[in-house]
């Protein structure tokens, strides 16, 4: 801070009260919570009836959960006045809709803190509820609504989409409900190097059939936009794809082709091992450590981890399915942007080299 320019100490600001069309006026400090009592900064005198101008008659108090300072849940309690048409004799109370929603305990900055909390922080539900000073149920109500009306709701989640991937998910890990999720992404922004892969929605169960009603629930000018979807190799995923998609690419995301060739791999590595040697790898073998080696030092020639002469082995004596496989090993981990989820750069990988391994 070269220039820094204090101003005096304001605890509206501070606790962005302001933001919620409130003014503090007045704080209460325990050890375990804070209180900051406060007042609504517009008047709201005018009648919606009649238009005429009320007087002002009481205030009733409303407590809000509030973003927490300092690992110190804070509340605000709210004093809203009362008006009292004298035209019409209707009551009304102050428009608090700026500090929180009608009927909610928790204000729109404690939820946008919570919310943010469980999305960018991956804080737990009881985390976000011990921070707001709310139950478990009622933490976990609002985070899920707010979630819903910014995310789910958002009308321009699906714009722009070209590319999607779709995935299963162990969402429970009980044997109690449906185990797993149908994980649909946008691809788009990792195809055309302009940001990562966003989430785009998540459907309960995994089946061809819950995959195609989500492609049928969407409109058709948007699914005639889509031009590959990339995927496991699950076979339902595939079908979905092509009934309701029939212009689209399906294609098999890198990370599906990397886990499959890279467990082929192994395969080939125990069998190579027991035609060599006749027993299962023991330290000092040459192929024991291969599995560690192939998947952290794989480089772009591909071939100092499976260099014959270090391992003592003559892979042309191998099959040409194995040989093969290694290619396809090198040629998939080396492509531009695999990242750790593996969406990279869906859409790029060839049948050809998915065929390699299948084929063997
Ligand atoms: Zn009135």
């Amino acid at each position: 801070m070269l220039h820094p320019t204090f101003a005096t100490p304001d605890l509206t600001t501070f606790c962005r009260l302001d933001e919620l069309g409130l003014v503090a006026v007045g704080q209460l400090l325990d050890p375990g919570r804070a209180t900051i009592e406060c007042r609504v900064v517009d008047d709201d005198p005018w009648c919606r009836k009649c238009g005429a101008e009320g007087a002002p008659r009481d205030t009733v108090t409303r407590r809000l959960a509030h973003e927490p300072f300092g690992h110190r849940p804070t509340t605000l309690l709210v004093r809203v006045r009362r008006y009292r048409c004298a035209h019409c004799r209707r009551t009304w109370r102050q428009d608090a809709s700026k500090a929180a929603t009608p009927r909610t305990k928790i204000s729109r900055g404690g939820l946008e803190w919570a919310l943010r909390g469980i999305v960018v922080d991956h804080l737990t539900v009881s985390r976000v509820a011990a921070g707001l000073g709310v139950s478990w149920s009622a933490a976990n109500a609002a985070v899920l609504a707010e979630g819903k009306r910014r995310l789910i709701d958002d009308p321009t989640r699906f714009d722009g989409v070209t590319t999607i991937g779709v995935d299963e998910h162990v969402w429970r890990h009980t044997r109690l409900g449906d185990k797993y999720v149908t994980v649909i992404i946008d691809l788009t922004p990792a195809r055309e190097k302009t940001g990562p892969a966003r989430l785009l929605d998540m459907v309960e169960g995994r089946s061809k059939a819950v995959f195609k009603q989500w492609l049928a629930g969407r409109p058709k000018e948007w699914s005639k936009r889509i031009e590959v979807v990339a995927m496991d190799g699950f076979a339902g995923f595939k079908t979905a794809a092509a009934e309701e998609l029939p212009d689209a690419v399906p294609v098999m995301d890198p990370f599906h082709v990397v886990r499959l060739a890279g467990d082929a791999l192994d395969v080939c590595r125990r069998r190579v091992q027991q035609d060599t040697t006749g027993h299962r790898g023991l330290k000092g073998d040459p192929l024991y450590d291969l599995l560690s080696r192939h998947r952290s030092r794989l480089t772009h020639r591909g071939a100092e981890p499976l260099d014959q002469h270090a391992l003592g082995l003559d892979l042309r004596a191998t099959r040409v399915g194995d040989v093969a496989l290694c290619v396809v090993m090198e040629d998939v981990t080396n492509r531009e942007g695999v990242d750790s989820t593996g969406y990279g750069c869906a859409g790029s990988v060839g049948a050809g080299a998915v065929g390699a391994w299948c084929c063997r």
